[in-house]
């Protein structure tokens, strides 16, 4: 594709798209087909997918793809009529989690899942306040994006900010700085609902250690009389490489959990898992019905997501991999000392570096060298780095070789 057929092919797009939607890249990429971490653009040329956590079992699994299309070939409902996938899914999501968690309601987006988790702390507790991390981003209506402050969003009337930990050691804090927000709530006159965190908090930087710090942030809006909301979105499905979800490793069992994106690998699928205590009030005011949520063919793409998961032992690999990448970028940061710290667990890294611009100078470095990743941070001056679970050491080699070369090379 010439650069000028490129040109046009976003000059179409951008006539009828909205002007709110964004291009990654400075020099965008045309997509056409993506393959395990690979993704080609519509010259062939391929790019090591290390950014796109949605493709968790890597892009157009064979598995998940042939699940869709049977299932689609079948029968694709809502969850008005029995039909026995969303049963199963939801059996088989209840035994990754506490006991606690008795309930699955199923959504389309991250978003929905979320909103929803906000009407039930709001009817549990008859509380009105939330607390979010001050880089948090939640979804996309009007209630989430009043608690997404990344978004440049000002927050919504009730919504206060604790900023997320910057580091292991203030993580200590994070409980503290939650108690005094709650402090803050209450001055205003407004009651707690609830805490809704990332528990891998993506979008401040990702932040993952140690394990346990957010105990006692739980622990302070319990003492409050609020939920505690474990968003999901990002760390789970196994990408921590510490079993299924983020929270896990906190060693907490939330109120409410919500989860989506990797869920169907690409097809829109998310849920809300939920206890008997915080569901009761909000069940006994409300019906609730989705009309793709939980739809048939959506339900056969989690569930073949599952299996691969489990089949192909990518909690494992997550683990395994995601140490050696981490390793690898540590080493990578005593020869470039501009990488400030490298963070996260698993296959969800954060490299800090000093500055936004240097961080975006990056991605597009490699980006023309055929590496994919992006920014994260308040500031967006971390690299944020999620591949498909699938990924493999030496394509781990050859990002980090990437990285390297990019720090190295003048902006
Ligand atoms: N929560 C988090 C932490 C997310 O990262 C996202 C999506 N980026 C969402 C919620 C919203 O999910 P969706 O885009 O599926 O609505």
């Amino acid at each position: 594709m010439t650069n000028s057929s490129l040109q046009s092919a976003v000059s179409r797009r951008q006539r009828v798209l909205a002007p709110t939607y964004r291009l990654f890249y400075s020099d965008p990429i045309h997509m056409v087909r993506a393959e395990g971490v690979w993704m080609y653009d519509a010259d062939g040329r391929r790019y090591l997918d290390a950014y796109n956590n949605v493709p968790v079992v890597g892009h157009c699994h064979p598995a998940v793809v042939s699940r869709i299309a049977e299932q689609a070939a079948r029968l694709n409902t809502h969850t008005r009529y029995m039909t026995d996938g969303p049963v199963e899914l939801a059996e088989r999501l209840l035994a990754t989690v506490p006991t606690e968690l008795t309930s699955v309601t199923f959504t389309c987006t991250g978003s929905e899942a979320n909103d929803l988790a906000v009407r039930i702390s709001k009817a549990a507790t008859g509380g009105t306040g939330f607390i979010v991390t001050s880089g948090a981003y939640h979804g996309t209506t009007e209630t989430l994006s009043g608690m997404s402050p990344v978004t440049g969003s000002a927050t919504a009337p009730g919504v206060f900010t604790v900023a997320a930990p910057v580091d292991a050691q203030d993580a200590g804090n994070f409980g503290a700085r939650v108690d005094e927000c709650l402090q803050r709530m209450r001055k205003t006159g407004i009651k707690p609902a609830g805490l809704l965190v990332d528990t891998i908090f993506g979008s401040d930087g990702v932040i993952s250690h140690p394990e346990g710090f957010l105990r006692p942030a739980v622990e302070a809006i319990h003492r409050a009389g609020g939920l505690f909301i474990a968003d999901e979105v990002q760390p789970g499905f196994g990408r921590t490489g510490a079993g299924m979800w983020g929270f896990a490793r906190h060693g907490i069992v939330p109120d409410l959990v919500t989860m989506g994106k990797p869920m169907g690998n690409g097809h829109p699928v998310a849920a809300l898992l939920a206890s008997d205590r915080a569901m009761h009030k909000f069940a006994e005011q409300h019906r609730y019905f989705n009309t793709f949520g939980g739809n048939t063919v959506s339900c056969a793409a989690a569930l073949a997501v599952l299996d691969t998961i489990e089949r192909e032992r990518l909690i494992d690999n997550a683990r395994e991999v995601g140490e050696y990448l981490a390793q690898s970028l540590r080493a990578v940061a005593t020869r470039c000392p501009e990488i400030r710290a490298v963070r996260g667990v698993g296959l969800f890294i954060g490299v800090q570096l000093e500055s936004r611009d240097r961080a975006t100078y990056i991605v597009n470095a490699l980006r023309r060298n055929g590496v994919l990743i992006g920014a994260s941070g308040s500031a967006f001056d971390a690299l944020k780095i999620r591949p498909p679970l699938v990924i493999r050491r030496e394509q781990a080699d050859l990002l980090v070789k990437e990285v390297e070369q990019a720090l190295r090379s003048d902006t």
